[in-house]
């Protein structure tokens, strides 16, 4: 489902551009807009339409996966710290779900070059990397071996 911009909304901010983890919103050098460069490759993550204070991006569904009349609309509305998603589908039906938005201030968030770098014994350590820390909690969920069930034999 990839995204595409109203270009009479968009105001060439550059949030949804920013905020992109396929890198394929990108603002046209003569219009001054965003655009999708490569929807094959987009995520369909919806980060840059929660992103864009423009509600200036939409997502097209392909046609095998919702085809004819639905639609999947989103709205980050700050002032009420939401984010609303209203989904219709083809038949009519309806379904609105609203989520706080996260409190994480915009930028706020550690880099992977702030973190120390690991040392060697990282590499036979099951976490990933900046785990705990990155997550916010002491240490990660364990399975002792009494706690595992044996597959088939
Ligand atoms: Fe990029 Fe995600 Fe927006 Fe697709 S939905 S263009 S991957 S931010
Ligand atoms: Fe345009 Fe919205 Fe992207 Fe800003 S975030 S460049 S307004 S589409």
């Amino acid at each position: 489902m990839p995204t595409f911009v109203y270009m009479t909304r968009c105001d060439g901010c550059g949030h949804c551009v920013d905020i992109c983890p396929s890198d394929i919103m990108h603002i046209d050098k003569t219009y001054r807009r965003a655009y999708n460069i490569e929807p094959n490759m987009c995520w369909e993550c919806y980060s840059c339409v929660k992103a864009c204070p423009q509600n200036a991006i939409d997502v097209r569904g392909y046609a095998d996966f919702a085809p004819l009349g639905h639609s999947v609309r989103v709205l980050r509305e700050e002032g009420k710290n939401t984010i609303s998603w209203k989904v219709k589908f083809r038949n009519g039906h309806e379904k609105n779900f609203v989520s706080p938005i996260r409190t994480t201030p915009w930028g706020s968030i550690k880099a992977p070059e702030d973190y120390d770098i690991p040392d060697e014994t990282a590499l036979k350590n099951q976490e990933l990397a900046h785990e705990p820390e990155s997550l916010n909690i002491d240490g990660l969920p364990t399975l002792k071996p009494d706690q595992l069930k044996l597959g088939v034999v």
